[in-house]
């Protein structure tokens, strides 16, 4: 591995907060409840961020304020997330050879099982090129890489390991045949699937159904509504209303959209309702539908109004802060905010 990159990527994950004791194997904690244990398929990427006063047009050249590479990819943020929320986390993805060892070692040190993260050969690491302007909006390209070649071997082992009350959290930057078997796997095995249809997909393959619930922004909302066939009079409020209690039928699985500032909307287990989030001043929203999906996936055994208001507190944390992976609270500073 050269050295460059694979330095820089654990230094800028070191920057983030973390969890000061991540946890490992299943255990109880004080109060006698046990450590969800969740299993991540998804994918792992370096992520460029570059800050812009704004974003180019066509053929234009600016100056970046700043530039900085950290750990990112949707299936890695969620997995620290959720490793800093407290839960036992696996995680099965795919990296290159060259920054691969890099990669491992920042998810190695949130305590996340990389036993099923294979290391290809001539492969490159999937990578972000994240440009963030300065009202705190991005815009990403995204270089899939290893992320699209994640051996079947590895999810079918990591799902023989599953048990009944496990969670497994899947997302839209891998292939989505292998979500699929990971869905299909998880749901012999009793695990919950939780699936988050980002980025939003565009045809009906990239579905990924037997989910037991939908974690989707309005945008993505938009998207998985109308390959259901459900639509919806206005882009207004009682709009993403209906889409999302439409989905829910269509699908019989719970649903929860996220509208940035505004909180979240949801149906989960027959209640519904609006959850406000936190106001806080925003940097850079990169990672907050990770970590409140990697949040809400390890606080399975919280009451719904807790889970979500955990949930809701660690991704407003998270756009106080730059990068990814590196803007994600550990569950003290969450659990501190509503003390
Ligand atoms: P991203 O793609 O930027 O990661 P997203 O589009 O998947 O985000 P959002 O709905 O924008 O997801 O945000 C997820 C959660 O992050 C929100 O439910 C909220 O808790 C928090 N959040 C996002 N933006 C803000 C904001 N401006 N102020 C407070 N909280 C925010």
């Amino acid at each position: 591995a050269g050295p460059g990159p694979d330095r820089r990527v654990p230094a800028a994950v070191d920057a983030g907060s973390r969890s000061s004791a991540p946890s490992t194997g299943t255990e109880t904690r004080p109060g006698g409840r046990r450590a969800a244990r969740v299993l991540v398929v998804g994918s792992v990427n370096i992520d460029d961020a570059v800050r812009v006063p704004r974003f180019p047009g066509p053929g234009e050249t600016l100056s970046a304020r700043s530039a900085d590479t950290a750990l990112g990819g949707k299936g890695a943020n969620q997995a620290v997330a959720a490793a800093r929320a407290g839960a036992d986390v696996r995680m099965v993805g795919a990296v290159g050879t060259r920054d691969g060892g890099a990669m491992l070692a920042a998810l190695d040190a949130d305590g996340i099982d990389t036993g099923g993260v294979a290391r290809l050969d001539g492969t490159p690491s999937g990578r972000a090129f994240v440009f963030i302007d300065d009202a705190a909006e991005n815009s990403i390209v995204v270089l899939p890489g290893a992320n699209h070649a994640i051996p079947e071997a590895a999810v079918r082992e990591a799902c023989l390991a599953l048990r009944p009350g496990d969670v497994v959290l899947l997302q839209n930057e891998i292939p989505a045949a292998t979500s699929r078997l990971a869905a299909a796997l998880a749901r012999e095995a009793g695990a919950a699937v939780v699936w988050n249809a980002a980025p939003a997909p565009e045809t009906a393959e990239e579905l990924v159904p037997g989910h037991d619930l939908l974690l989707v922004n309005e945008h993505e909302l938009m998207q998985v509504a109308r390959l259901h066939g459900v639509t919806a009079a206005a882009r207004s409020a009682a709009g993403t209303d209906a889409l999302l209690h439409g989905v829910a039928r269509a699908t019989g699985a719970d649903v929860i959209c996220t509208l940035g500032a505004a909180g979240a909307a949801y149906r989960v287990g027959g209640e519904t309702g609006l959850a406000p989030a936190r106001r806080v001043e925003a940097v850079d929203t990169t990672a907050a539908g990770d970590t409140f999906a990697g949040y809400f996936a390890a606080l399975a055994g919280l009451p719904l109004r807790e889970r979500l208001r955990r949930a809701l507190d660690a991704a407003s944390l998270a756009v106080t802060r730059p990068g990814a992976s590196p803007s994600i609270p550990a569950k003290a500073e969450v659990e501190s905010l509503s003390a």
